[in-house]
């Protein structure tokens, strides 16, 4: 069994109480390596060792040598990315395609992060007074605390780290108890592209116990979680009470749309995967699929055909289209949600149960008959179970699709272009796709409204997240009056 330390400081240690936890394989129930079990002590020296980080020669590095340093771990990424996508397989048990798709594009997050590093320009505003220069500097805001779960690792992670280390801050990486291998695998790459100790830390453990007690300390200046809504909303009212930043990638429960005019057999491939990819793990699965009622029966036998044969297995094995799901805590929830549906009425056409094997599989599932007043409409569910919806209008997919207490992503197929364009006005979500689903990239701003999170990640603005604009006045040539000599 492999046994991991984590990294602080520059060197890899174990906890300092010495305990472990066990990382298990979803598709065996076993386990293939251990991580330390960090507590409060490992928090806090993660946490002053970035903090110490910020004055020492970190801050003495130009905003190129910056970039310079995450472009050369952009390259070891690019090399190292087939290998950390097996190991995020062992732990996650997403198909490896997925996998090497994610960890593939992590040099591009790294290298277009690196290219901002030295166009952080402050201004200079219009001061208004004769004789005063004003202008702005941009300062990096700190320690930024990254939090991050186990269905994506290390893309999600790169969304936190490589903007916060663009800006100037140093980092303390927490990912998830389920998925820490790759994360202190990157660590490795971290100290071999040169980066001064302390500058990057990663934390194990579990989120009550060590990430709580690295949310709780006051030197973290910036906390960026994604997670689930409970630790969320727990993180953010921590944050909140010492003022610190906070920024949230939280869940969904996001309508996937097919119009009556849409190209069905593109859009029926659309709502495949946008539910049944990554086995429904996904923050931005099509959850609910919203059909217009005249299309409704032959869309639905169409779905069928293509769901009802997918190839459910090892996530290593190249044929294998669905994968398990991660934890087991997940594969009870999953099949508890399946009951709720049944009991609530909705109709099974698919799936419906466990996989009679080990590991925690279950069958791809389709519910018709569902209205979106129903749990299984209205709670995130995180599996393989798709949610069919009738509706009759624009108007109507409009308002059932913004009935919802999240706002991450919603999915169009149409061929017309205005309504293609009246839907993404109206549809309350931080990304909207017509005739996909799915797509993101690095130059687009991610991330939810409403009960979905707070603040975006990517595109050329996540890097302000990590920056304080500091006004700075300059007066060279304007009088100092003494302010109680009044003039008569
Ligand atoms: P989770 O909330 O249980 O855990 C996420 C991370 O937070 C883990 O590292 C965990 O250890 C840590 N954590 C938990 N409680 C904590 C606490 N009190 N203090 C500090 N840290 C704590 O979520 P999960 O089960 O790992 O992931 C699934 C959830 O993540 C889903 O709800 C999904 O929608 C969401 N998600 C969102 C996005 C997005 O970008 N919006 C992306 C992927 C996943």
């Amino acid at each position: 069994m492999k046994k991991y330390q984590m990294f602080i400081g520059g060197e890899f240690v174990d906890a300092a109480g010495g305990a472990t936890l066990e990382t298990l394989e979803p598709w065996s129930g076993k386990a293939w390596a251990s991580i330390p079990r960090g507590g409060s002590d490992d928090a806090t020296r993660a946490v002053e060792v970035a903090h110490a980080a910020l004055t020492g020669p970190w801050a003495g590095l130009s905003a190129s040598a910056r970039g310079a340093l995450l472009r050369k771990l952009a390259d070891l990424l690019a090399h190292a990315a087939g290998d950390l996508a097996e190991i995020e397989v062992r732990d996650n048990g997403k198909l490896l395609t997925e996998m090497r798709a994610q960890t593939g594009y992590l040099p591009e997050i790294y290298h277009y992060f690196a290219g901002l590093a030295d166009k952080i320009e402050g201004r200079v505003p219009p001061v208004g007074r004769p004789g005063v220069f004003g202008y702005t500097r941009l300062e990096p805001v700190g320690v930024v605390l990254a939090i991050t779960p186990w269905n994506s690792p290390l893309l999600l992670a790169a969304a936190k780290i490589a903007p916060a280390l663009a800006a100037g801050c140093t980092v303390v990486h927490k990912p998830s108890e389920h998925s820490s291998a790759s994360a202190l695998e990157f660590a490795r790459l971290v100290k071999e592209a040169g980066f001064p100790d302390g500058v990057f830390n990663v934390v194990t453990g579990l989120g009550n116990e060590v990430g709580a007690s690295l949310v709780a300390n006051p030197k973290v200046a910036r906390i960026s979680f994604t997670g689930g809504g409970g630790a969320g909303r727990a993180i953010n009212q921590i944050a909140a009470a010492r003022f610190a930043r906070c920024d949230l990638e939280l869940g969904g429960k996001s309508p996937n749309i097919v119009f009556d005019d849409a190209d069905l057999e593109v859009a029926v491939n659309g709502a495949v995967s946008g539910i049944f990819a990554a086995s429904g793990q996904s923050c931005i699965a099509g959850s609910r699929l919203l059909v217009q009622e005249s299309i409704h029966d032959a869309f639905v036998e169409r779905l069928l055909k293509i769901a009802g044969n997918a190839v459910v297995g090892e996530p290593m094995e190249a044929g294998t289209q669905i994968g398990p799901v991660t934890t087991a805590e997940q594969f009870s929830k999953v099949l508890e949600y399946i009951d709720i549906a049944k009991g609530e009425g909705a109709q099974c056409v698919l799936g419906g149960e466990k996989l009679d094997r080990p590991g925690w599989f279950v069958k791809p599932t389709i519910f018709t008959g569902v209205n979106n007043g129903m749990r299984i409409a209205r709670e995130e569910v995180f599996g393989p179970i798709l949610s069919i919806i009738k509706f009759k209008d624009e108007e109507d997919a409009l308002r059932i699709a913004n009935d919802t207490d999240f706002g991450l992503a919603a999915g169009v197929w149409t061929k017309d272009f205005g309504r293609a364009f009246r839907m993404s006005e109206k549809l309350q979500a931080g990304t909207v796709w017509v005739n996909s689903y799915r797509m993101l990239s690095v130059t687009m701003p991610f991330g939810g409204m409403k009960d979905s999170g707070t603040g975006r990640e990517n595109g050329i603005d996540a890097i302000m997240a990590n920056l304080e604009a500091k006004s700075v006045f300059l007066n060279h040539s304007a009088p100092v009056a003494n302010p109680f000599v009044m003039k008569l």
